[in-house]
């Protein structure tokens, strides 16, 4: 619902030049898969969009040969200003074909288009620039001289920015002389396969990158595969510990990035209509599907109600609906399965006692679709202010004091992410050093840069991804250990 009514402004699908069937991206060449192929759909609509490879056991084998091939003949021996050479060569690309890519990501996933346009494939780009810069500095990154690169890396992805996680999994993988072999989300599947057909366009030697599609099979092969010697995995928890049970012992590096629960923690002296903006941003953008979503709002206690009152009147604001429309804030969840979370976990909020608000909006028929809401009177032993709803739900808590937000902010098995309004820079400063997240924004929020490091404590998961920390995942350091974003470190 709006205060103004405003004329469709669709983005046209006319750029996309999609293929009725992917298959597998295998030593440079697009191969059938062995298992049984699946369709990606648009979550808006609901509509088949592609048939899309399915690889089993075998097709995980082929491909972690490829890139070993790839790795032992060319990449490892490569320059690392050649390598560079090659990573710019991609971001000029991605920035080429940046709008077919915002189109195809807002379709298959279901993003709003000026998400995509203005957020995911910029940043692709700008991933893909940073660490072409560092291919021929490997030196300087604080690893000792020559660090030397790990072999094969196994990468699997969520489905929440697809093109974005992959750009922070291969960029930094190939500029440190690594191979690949990823696995995007079964749900999104389709930039990834129109990225490997810029990596044909750039003349990438065969083999340095495959994309292998398929669901949480495929990528258990993958991860468990006895010749990859790095392991990268993003998504959730359960499966992350999963992972880090089955290649413990194997000799295999491994990073999680997992899930999280962050606290946005309003001081009554922040500027309010920010604030606003930053709560807004923080968890309806990309539909709350982000890991360092501001889930939980912590807001003092005095001035919680005009924070409240001013939150719903911008609420009522947000456009839901069509994601290829330039005028939509919120666009659909990406899939039936993670609808079926949300509206389980929102529920249970309401039986928890929690009182449950959302504008009246009205949703489309077909596809899948959440209004965005808010949860007042939430305490901290709720599940709806425990457990990741990874959907645009907030949950609205309070503080009287700044020792009391710090201890609610971490009082959480998670610690990704966090965000603190205040006027007082002292203050900002004191309670940032307090959290235990592994990215703490102040007066704003959901801000990522290729040259910040990003990754979480505890059950958010280890390792850093982007900047020099996200190169020390895919190098071996020589005589160097690694400042204080380990597992578990107490900030
Ligand atoms: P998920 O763990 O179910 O799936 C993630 C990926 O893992 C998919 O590609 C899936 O096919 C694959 N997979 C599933 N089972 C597997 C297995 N046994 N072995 C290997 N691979 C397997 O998670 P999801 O529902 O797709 O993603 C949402 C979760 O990801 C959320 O919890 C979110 O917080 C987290 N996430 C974290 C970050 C981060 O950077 N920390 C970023 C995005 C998403």
């Amino acid at each position: 619902m709006s205060f103004l009514d405003y004329a469709p402004a669709p983005e046209s699908t006319a750029i996309l030049n999609l293929r009725e069937n992917y298959g597998l991206f295998i030593g440079g060449e697009f191969v059938e898969g062995h298992g049984t192929p699946f369709s990606t759909i648009s979550p808006a609509t609901e509509k088949h969009i592609a048939q899309i490879a399915n690889a089993d056991a075998s097709d995980v084998d082929a491909a972690v040969a490829a890139a070993r091939r790839a790795y032992d003949r060319t990449w490892s021996r490569m320059s690392g200003s050649d390598r560079g050479k090659y990573l710019f060569r991609i971001a000029r690309l991605v920035q080429e074909r940046a709008r077919e890519l915002a189109v195809a990501e807002s379709l298959d996933n279901g993003k709003p288009i000026k998400e995509s346009r203005d957020v995911d494939i910029p940043l692709v780009a700008a991933w893909f620039f940073y660490y072409a810069g560092w291919a021929d500095k490997l030196d300087y990154a604080g690893l000792g001289p020559a660090p030397r690169s790990l072999g094969v890396a196994a990468q699997v992805i969520p489905w929440n920015f697809p093109l974005l996680m992959l750009a922070w999994k291969i960029a930094p993988a190939l500029a440190a002389g690594n191979t690949v072999v990823i696995k995007p989300a079964e749900t999104t599947p389709l930039t990834a396969l129109i990225f490997a057909e810029i990596l044909q366009q750039a003349d990438l030697p065969p083999g340095v990158v495959n994309i292998i599609t398929g669901a949480g099979d495929t990528g258990h092969a993958l991860v468990n595969h006895t010749d990859v010697n790095k392991v990268a995995f993003t998504g959730s928890t359960t499966v992350g510990r999963a992972i880090a049970r089955s290649t413990a012992g194997s000799g295999k590096k491994l990073t999680l990035e997992l899930g999280g629960k962050a606290a946005n923690i309003v001081f009554d002296d922040a500027p309010i209509d920010q604030a606003i903006e930053g709560i807004v941003n923080g968890i309806f953008f990309n539909q709350g599907h982000v890991c360092c979503a501001g889930s939980r709002l912590l807001v003092q206690e005095n001035i919680h109600d005009e924070v409240v009152s001013r939150l719903k009147a911008r609420m009522s604001t947000l456009r839901v609906g069509d994601p290829l429309d330039k005028n939509t804030d919120v666009g659909a969840i990406n899939s039936r399965a993670q609808l079926d979370r949300i509206r389980e976990l929102s529920n249970v909020g309401v039986d928890e006692g929690a009182e449950r608000w959302s504008p009246a909006c009205q949703l489309p028929d077909a596809g899948f679709w959440f209004a965005p809401t808010i949860f007042t009177g939430v305490s901290t032993s709720h599940r709806i202010a425990r457990d990741e709803i990874f959907g645009p739900v907030l949950s609205i808590l309070t503080f009287r004091t700044p020792a009391e937000a710090i201890a609610k902010a971490n009082n959480t098995p998670y610690g990704l992410s966090a965000g603190i309004w205040s006027d007082k820079g002292s203050r900002i400063l004191g309670v940032a050093d307090k959290l235990r997240a592994g990215v703490v924004w102040a007066n704003t929020f959901n801000q990522f840069d290729p040259s910040s490091p990003f990754g979480g404590y505890k059950e958010s998961g280890y390792g850093r991804e982007g900047g020099r920390h996200g190169l020390a995942a895919y190098l071996e350091s020589r005589g160097w250990t690694a400042p204080a974003v380990t597992k578990g470190a107490r900030k």
